[in-house]
């Protein structure tokens, strides 16, 4: 994919760009080992100081950010502007206790003195999706260089101008100039930063596919690797559950994004006893959702992010469909130009049917009924991913069990799967390995070093 600005609502190039020349990636590699020898020096306090900066400036322009992103991936720009503002409450999150999560960590032994130290380990590359084009960054930045390291951005290739954003931000707040970098790359020049004796580490979020080429070229050199990847998340009703809050907060868990996130509820597993009422109030929410354009700010559905995200989803439906499943709500395009489709609602779904197994990303919700418990849990861990589950109950017996008897990398009771900088993020099975966010996801790049004086 060339790397360019493609107004999703309108179809229309807006800018495109030239990937970086060998030179020129030579020398920023040379940059970020140069910074990483100034950032791990640093205390705590001065990089919590340009940290706070970056908030400021993230919270000050977060109208004119937003826009950026809503112009490069059409998501609505109300929750553009709210990505922006929690890309700022991570730095801050980070800025006031990194210190206190890479805290020496003495363990009583029979030495004098023994201890764990966390140290920095270099430059680490993130290669990221477009799909929360400033969230998914900061996430791993605000960790990352608190915790002494530099940064290298290879960002989705639909998403130049956040990236460049981005890195100006850093640069702005004070950071110098090889301590956060964006490398305009393709996919195809990955390899090669990953080859580079400079580069220590890398994270991945995106695809099953990306994820398992960046993993083995790193574990090639014996380089570790965090893979966040995707999702099809359970959202499971029980008829203990406050059905209001239940339907509301299932369209709002399976439309964020234009329904494109890893965490979005994709499977609503509902029981029998409730289901014909969940059903019906819930496909009448997801009908009267107001898809158009992303910048205004009434629209709820703005268009997908890529012509080819349609085309796919489209495929899951159309094949669905045909495979016996039956149309609740959508299943098509809208509109004669961009990449806009209805929100959709299907049921009675066959286990050959894409909508059963694949991860659906876009605004299609996929609804089943069960008997009882068991069953729900069955239906919920009968997937290749393992990241959220949000589970709906008030019955503190079936809470506990959902929460014991889940495969996956967090359980949200009564709310809807979402990150948060204090705890952490992240999957199991395909849905990838390693944390993000909290204090694990800052301890996964560093060198956990023990010390022993006997
Ligand atoms: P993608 O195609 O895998 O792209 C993600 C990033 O990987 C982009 O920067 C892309 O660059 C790069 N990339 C693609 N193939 C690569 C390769 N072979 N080697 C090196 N880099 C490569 O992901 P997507 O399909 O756009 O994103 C959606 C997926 O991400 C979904 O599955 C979603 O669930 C997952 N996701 C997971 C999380 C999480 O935290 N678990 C969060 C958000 C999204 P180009 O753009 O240049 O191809």
């Amino acid at each position: 994919m060339s790397i360019a600005t493609i107004n999703p609502a309108t179809g229309e190039t807006i800018a495109t760009f030239e990937p970086l020349t060998a030179e020129a990636l030579e020398e920023k590699l040379q940059r970020a080992l140069f910074a990483f020898g100034v950032n791990r020096a640093r205390s705590f306090s001065e990089r919590a100081r340009r940290m706070n900066r970056a908030a400021e400036i993230l919270d000050s322009r977060a109208n004119e950010f937003a826009r950026t992103i809503t112009l490069e991936m059409g998501k609505p720009v109300k929750a553009a502007v709210a990505e922006v503002q929690k890309c700022a409450l991570v730095c801050r999150h980070y800025a006031d206790n990194a210190e206190r999560y890479l805290a020496d960590e003495h363990v009583p032994t029979e030495a004098k003195d023994s201890y764990v130290r966390f140290e920095p380990i270099g430059p680490v590359l993130a290669v990221m999706p477009w799909n929360f084009p400033f969230w998914q960054v900061f996430r791993f930045a605000a960790p990352a260089l608190m915790a002494g390291n530099v940064g290298l951005l290879k960002h989705a290739s639909n998403v130049p101008q956040s990236a460049l954003a981005i890195e100006e931000i850093f640069r702005e707040a004070g950071f110098d100039q090889g301590e956060f970098q964006t490398l305009l790359i393709t996919s195809e020049q990955v390899a090669a930063v990953l080859d580079d004796e400079r580069v220590k580490a890398a994270t991945l979020t995106g695809s099953e596919p990306a994820g398992a080429s960046v993993a083995s070229n790193a574990a090639k050199r014996i380089k570790k690797s965090v893979l966040e990847l995707g999702g099809s998340d359970p959202f499971i009703v029980m008829p203990s559950a406050d059905l209001d809050a239940a339907v509301q907060t299932g369209v709002k868990a399976r439309i964020v994004n234009n329904g494109q996130s890893c965490i979005a509820a994709k499977r609503f597993i509902v029981h029998q006893s409730i289901a014909d009422d969940f059903q019906s109030r819930f496909v009448d929410a997801m009908k009267s959702l107001h898809l158009g354009d992303p910048m205004e700010e009434s629209t709820d559905v703005g268009p997908l992010a890529t012509p080819l995200i349609v085309n796919d989803i489209e495929k899951q439906v159309d094949a669905s469909v045909a495979a016996g499943a039956k149309l609740l709500a959508g299943g098509k395009r809208v509109g004669d130009r961009g990449n806009f489709y209805a929100p959709t609602v299907l049921a009675d779904i066959p286990r050959d049917a894409p909508a059963f197994g694949e991860e659906t990303f876009g605004p299609v919700a996929s609804l089943f009924r069960v008997k009882n418990i068991d069953e729900a849990i069955a239906l919920a861990n009968a997937t290749t991913f393992g990241l959220g589950a949000s589970v709906w109950t008030r019955d503190g017996g079936e809470q506990k069990q959902f929460v014991e008897r889940i495969e996956s990398g967090q359980v949200f009771v009564n709310a809807m799967v979402a990150s948060d900088p204090r705890v952490p993020f992240g999957g199991v099975k395909h849905s990838g390995f390693g944390r993000e966010l909290g204090v694990y996801g800052i301890r996964e790049f560093v060198n956990i070093k023990t010390i022993w004086i006997a």
